[in-house]
């Protein structure tokens, strides 16, 4: 297998990526399970929604233009009742919450503008208010109410069980392992000896992959080539069904990084292995397939901004999503030290202030540095030798959380 040595530009990898992850076969599963999976058709409403008109009030259902000064009470209907009769003019129907209307070219007066007297009541107070739900009102049958491509959420989930749609088309979860590497790293509830470093790489991508819905297998892997194929032997069948592989560490050149040679004997071969991105240099991409992998940088910022600029990408190409967007807002300060040959992603805060999209970039020394990613929520852009920018200058970021409470 060849090793490809070209530096690849951000956007010559997204290509890249984007053109060797295709979507995987979609299932039907059931809609309780269907939380933070990717639909993969569109869904009609099969009846109008609502599919009758409906009262939104406790009260009384008359004639729309009946302006009788009193009217007799001639029946009751309750929310699951299905009593269809023509009013007349000067009667009226006892309607509750979510009550079908016997009939159309109706209104409903609230109970509490009425005055009730035996059989009779009389309008205290009109209302301009036509207090029902129209049928079909909120769609009508054969719309588009959800389209294929979109994560389900619990707004979503809520609307296909409102149509009746319990085992949507959707993108598998996909199973994703990822190795860690490194005889420095140690386990975040060891106190590391001088020399060690606390893993965070492993909840970092464990936390970033449930939140696009994956399944994860980790693993750490000792620094001896030898040694780490016989680890991953052990777990080899979990490993061998795994959509996407992600290795922490070791994908530099230095005589103990094996990212390269682990992913080709892997079965992978190495379409990319350098992006010229800041951090993040060492950024390598394997095919095998329908399977990928990626070596990640081990350095903290280095792995949070591969993951969200390249492993989403080909999260999205698999799972037949929207691709990441880069998005556009108001720089809210000076920004200097923008030069470098390297694109460069910087880590920032993004605020809503006067109606606009406002990022104040964080402080960070280097890839190592971690601190800025408790407060960062998005990844501005800086292009190749870009100058400082000023205050108030347009600039491209990649969102990387909410905004809310974040
Ligand atoms: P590497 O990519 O293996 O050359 O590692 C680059 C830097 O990232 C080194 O300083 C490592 O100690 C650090 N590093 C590697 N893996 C992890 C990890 N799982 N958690 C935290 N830091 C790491
Ligand atoms: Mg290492």
């Amino acid at each position: 297998m060849g090793i490809e040595t070209k530096i690849h530009s951000l956007n010559e990898a997204i290509a890249k990526i984007r053109s060797h992850c295709q979507p995987l076969p979609a299932n039907r599963i059931p809609l309780t399970n269907a939380l933070g999976r990717i639909l993969r058709e569109n869904v009609q409403a099969v009846e109008d929604l609502p599919p009758f008109d409906c009262s939104t009030r406790d009260g009384f259902a008359i004639l729309a233009e009946d302006t009788s000064a009193s009217f007799h009470v001639i029946g009751t209907i309750h929310a699951g009742d299905w009593r269809p009769r023509e009013l007349k003019s000067g009667e009226a129907v006892r309607v509750a919450t979510g009550a079908p209307l016997p009939c159309s070219g109706l209104r409903v007066d609230m109970q509490e503008n009425v005055r009730k007297h035996g059989d009779l009541i009389q309008i205290a107070e009109r209302e301009n208010a036509r207090n029902f739900r129209r049928r079909g009102e909120d769609a009508k049958i054969g719309q588009l109410v959800v389209s294929s491509g979109v994560c389900l959420d619990a707004g979503k989930l809520a609307l296909l069980a409102s149509a009746g749609h319990i085992s949507p088309l959707v993108s598998p979860c996909l199973r994703v392992a990822h190795f860690t590497t490194g005889d420095e790293i140690i386990p975040p509830d060891q106190v590391p000896r001088p020399g060690q470093i606390r893993d965070s790489n492993s909840i970092l991508i464990r936390s970033l992959l449930h939140s696009c819905g994956c399944e994860v297998l980790q693993m750490h892997l000792p620094e001896d080539f030898a040694r780490a194929k016989l680890e991953i032997e052990k777990r080899k069948t979990e490993i061998d069904v795994a959509d996407l592989i992600l290795v922490s560490g070791g994908a530099s050149v230095g005589d103990k990084d094996f990212t390269q040679p682990l992913l080709e004997w892997l079965g992978f071969e190495i379409i990319f292995s350098q992006v010229n991105i800041r951090p993040g240099k060492p950024l390598i991409f394997g095919v095998n397939g329908p399977r990928k992998a990626f070596g990640l940088p081990g350095n903290p910022l280095s792995h949070f901004v591969c993951f969200h600029v390249a492993v989403t990408t080909a999260l999205a190409g698999l799972l037949d999503a929207a691709p990441p967007q880069f998005l556009r807002g108001e720089l809210a300060v000076n920004l200097t030290e923008t030069l470098s040959t390297r694109e460069t992603f910087w880590p920032a805060r993004l605020e809503i202030a006067f109606g606009g999209i406002r990022l104040h970039p964080l402080v960070w020394a280097s890839s190592g540095d971690i601190t800025c990613l408790a407060t960062a929520n998005a990844l501005l852009r800086v292009r190749i030798n870009q100058g400082p920018m000023e205050a108030g200058s347009e600039v491209e970021f990649l969102l990387t959380g909410g905004v809310v409470g974040s």
